[in-house]
């Protein structure tokens, strides 16, 4: 006899492992599958902000800011490795927005989302300030300077995979559902090549969620895509906190101290049509980031500095907005009841992710055991640490083991314990040894190269060819 699951997930981005987190921990039975990596989508794409979206407020979106802003400090309690605390530099300029709405639009920020830890905005001179250094001295004189927190996207993905999966659910990634029909009061899928069979089913595929309701022969999905790059550039600036900029465009630009020895610059906003898979960011989109950049910086940057670029295609819900970066960046569930349901995802950001799988879960309560919500107090892997307790960790594994102490304990938390605790064998290049990459392969779900250096760490960032030729020849070896 099958067994028959409370919940299949379609995808394994943060949306579809939130959700599975929530529901094994509330005692259902989940099953998950992603066709390609964990965090493969969307999800490793974004600019990586636990953020409001202070711009959001600009197109009245109140509900999804306040829940974003309380979502911070919530998301930094539980996963303290993982996020940090960032402050971000907003340069006041002539003929933008003008410093009064600025201010207006701080004062909801610092006072909308219940903030406790988050120090909150103030005024900066740039003339005196070291955030004015880098920065073009005709343009910019004062700053106001404000709270948001940082987050490693990819590895949120696979902290509550992970976790799901230790609460009870089946977790396949590199598994693509390819058929899914109702058989009475069941979901009968094909997934990976196997049949599962589920009493709900949701549809978390991000910017695919409407391919796979065409897989299933539901109507055409109101669903807009829009595509975003980031650059990646070796350090522009030496300080530790965060540019905001505003553009001529309307746009805003985020440049971000990223890896240590790098900055991250984005984003753009274009329509985008096709596989989303396919997404690579485009020549004009590369002229346009550095433009808007050297606007900006004494030191202009060009295509020929950037290190690495990436580019993701949010799964925006379709409100008929004009411009792309004026479509709405909140959420909508669909729910189809017309037999056993079925839950569309529609939007989410990486910051409401948690929400999000908690108002799923009340819209799957009806055809389920009941249930509350409980994942607001409960750490992910590693973060069972004190919110601020980053740095002593990284000093107490630095005792021992000071070449990748701090890159370990901000990545795996208390777990580095287990990675550091034998013989870490092999060293690949930039800390990376033979143990972790046995640890992610056990206990990460990592099977290729890609899986090791882009998303489970960003140490492509740092390894030469050879070593990544070494990395996939043990991985072979130990698959
Ligand atoms: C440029 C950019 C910047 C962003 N910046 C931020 C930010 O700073 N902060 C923030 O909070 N949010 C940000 N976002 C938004 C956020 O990244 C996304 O909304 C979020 O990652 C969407 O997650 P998801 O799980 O819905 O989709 P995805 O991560 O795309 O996951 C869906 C998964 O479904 C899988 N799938 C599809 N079809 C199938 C199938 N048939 N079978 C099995 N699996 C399947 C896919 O492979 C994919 O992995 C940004 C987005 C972009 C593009």
């Amino acid at each position: 006899v099958d067994r028959v699951y409370d919940i299949a997930i379609i995808g394994g981005g943060i949306n579809g492992c939130g959700i599975a987190r929530d529901a094994a921990g509330r005692g259902h039975s989940v099953f998950l599958c992603e066709q390609g990596d964990l965090a493969s989508g969307t999800s490793s794409a974004a600019t990586k902000l636990i953020h409001g979206g202070l711009r959001y407020l600009e197109y009245n979106e109140f509900r999804l800011v306040r829940e974003a802003l309380q979502e911070r400090e919530v998301l930094w309690r539980i996963a303290p490795h993982l996020i940090r605390p960032l402050r971000f530099v907003l340069p006041l300029e002539r003929g933008m927005r003008p410093p009064w709405l600025l201010r207006l639009g701080l004062f909801l920020y610092d006072h909308l989302g219940g903030r406790r830890l988050l120090p909150p905005t103030k005024t900066l001179d740039l003339a005196r300030d070291a955030a004015g250094a880098p920065l073009r001295r005709d343009r910019h004189r004062r700053a106001f300077e404000f709270s948001d927190c940082f987050v490693d996207d990819a590895r949120l993905v696979v902290l509550n995979a992970q976790d799901a999966a230790a609460r009870g659910a089946t977790v396949r990634p590199r598994a693509k559902l390819t058929a899914a029909r109702r058989d009475g009061a069941v979901w009968r899928l094909t997934a990976g090549g196997d049949t599962v069979v589920a009493r709900c089913l949701v549809n978390a595929a991000g910017p695919w969620v409407g391919m796979v309701l065409g897989l299933l022969g539901r109507a055409a999905a109101p669903v807009r895509l829009v595509q975003g790059s980031h650059l990646v550039f070796r350090r522009l600036f030496a300080h530790d906190r965060a540019y905001l900029f505003q553009n001529p465009d309307g746009r805003v630009l985020f440049a971000i101290p990223y890896e240590d020895d790098f900055t991250l610059i984005g984003t753009t906003d274009t329509d985008y049509a096709g596989d989303p898979g396919a997404a690579k960011p485009s020549e004009a989109e590369i002229d346009y980031l550095c433009a808007a950049a050297s606007a900006h910086f004494a030191t202009p940057v060009t295509p020929d500095d950037v290190v690495w670029s990436y580019c993701g295609v949010r799964p925006l819900y379709d409100d008929g907005a004009g411009a792309a970066q004026a479509a709405t960046r909140d959420y909508v569930l669909a729910l189809d009841a017309d037999g056993p349901p079925l839950l569309s995802v529609f939007g989410g950001k990486i910051t409401t992710y948690r929400r999000l799988a908690e108002h799923v879960l009340e819209k799957l309560a009806p055809f389920l055991p009941a249930s509350s919500p409980w994942t607001g107090g409960a750490p992910l892997p590693g973060g069972d640490f004190p919110v601020t307790g980053v740095a002593a960790l990284e000093a107490e594994l630095a005792r021992d083991h000071p070449h990748a102490a701090r890159r370990l304990a901000r990545a795996y938390g208390t777990r580095a314990r287990q990675i550091l605790c034998g013989d870490r064998g092999r060293d690949f290049g930039a800390g990376l040894s033979e143990a972790e990459v046995r640890y992610l392969m056990r206990k990460e779900w990592a099977m290729t190269p890609e899986d090791v250096i882009w998303r489970r760490t960003k140490l492509g960032l740092r390894l030469s060819p050879e070593q990544v030729r070494d990395l996939a020849a043990f991985m072979r070896g130990n698959a």
